[in-house]
């Protein structure tokens, strides 16, 4: 069901503007619709966002898929439902699009080289009822030396807020990491600073919004925050 209110979704925000284009069956399907029919959508919002859709748009990938499979045009459907449906972005938790953790996943399964802390994970990435849970959350419990879990650049060393003292480190490709809840001014590296994988960067603790403390790790793709357990080795 998700799924099929992200493609209508994506309908109406594709064909809004051009409402006179727009054919009376696109609006008439049942709820129980099949991938099929949910493809056939599409590529009619492919077609009737084909004149003002630049070039850039992945829509258009449908436009000479009617034969095609179905599993790669719902797999488009995902990647679709990520630029268009997101939920308005909170200062903390809410992350924009947590469903496309698969997708990254995938592509950088393996990516880190290390844990960033020796502790068992207490809580997964993902949806909790309706919030977002953007990370795993590490039961270090306060004082654990926390590490870099790649080779990287320390980007941002900062404390307030949801996160506390938090640090951030690009590592390449695309890809970053978060380190959040640590102990107020414990930081071990500066922005700018390179680090290794495994290079110490600051302590577990409590800091910003937790009940107990832990290490909330946040892993990044192009932006979009993925499941980290996807990329931990
Ligand atoms: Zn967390």
């Amino acid at each position: 069901m998700l799924t099929l209110s992200a493609i209508m979704a994506v309908v109406v925000s594709v064909t809004v503007p051009a409402a006179a284009h727009m054919e009376p069956s696109s609006r008439d399907l049942p709820s129980t619709a099949s991938a099929a029919s949910a493809s056939d959508v599409l590529q009619q919002a492919s077609a009737v966002s084909s004149t003002q859709a630049s070039a850039a748009l992945p829509l258009q990938t449908f436009a000479s898929s009617a034969d095609a499979e179905i599993s790669p045009a719902a797999r488009d459907a995902i990647k679709v439902k990520k630029l268009v449906v997101e939920p308005p972005p909170t200062p903390v938790y809410a992350g924009p699009s947590g469903s496309f953790a698969g997708t990254y996943a995938g592509e950088f399964a393996g990516f880190l080289a290390v844990w960033p802390a020796n502790a068992p994970v207490n809580d997964g990435f993902g949806y909790r009822g309706s919030e977002f849970h953007g990370g795993i959350d590490i039961m270090t419990g306060s004082g654990m030396t926390i590490v870099s879990a790649s080779p990287g650049v320390v980007t941002q060393v900062t404390y307030g807020g949801g996160w506390g003292q938090y640090i951030k480190i690009d590592h390449g490709s695309g890809v970053s990491t978060l380190y959040s809840h640590m102990i107020q001014g414990s930081q071990m590296v500066s922005p700018g600073q390179t680090v290794a994988a495994g290079t110490p960067i600051g302590l577990s603790g409590s800091t910003g919004y937790v009940t107990v403390a832990h290490l909330h790790f946040e892993t990044y793709v192009n932006g979009t925050r993925v499941d980290p357990m996807g990329l931990l080795p």
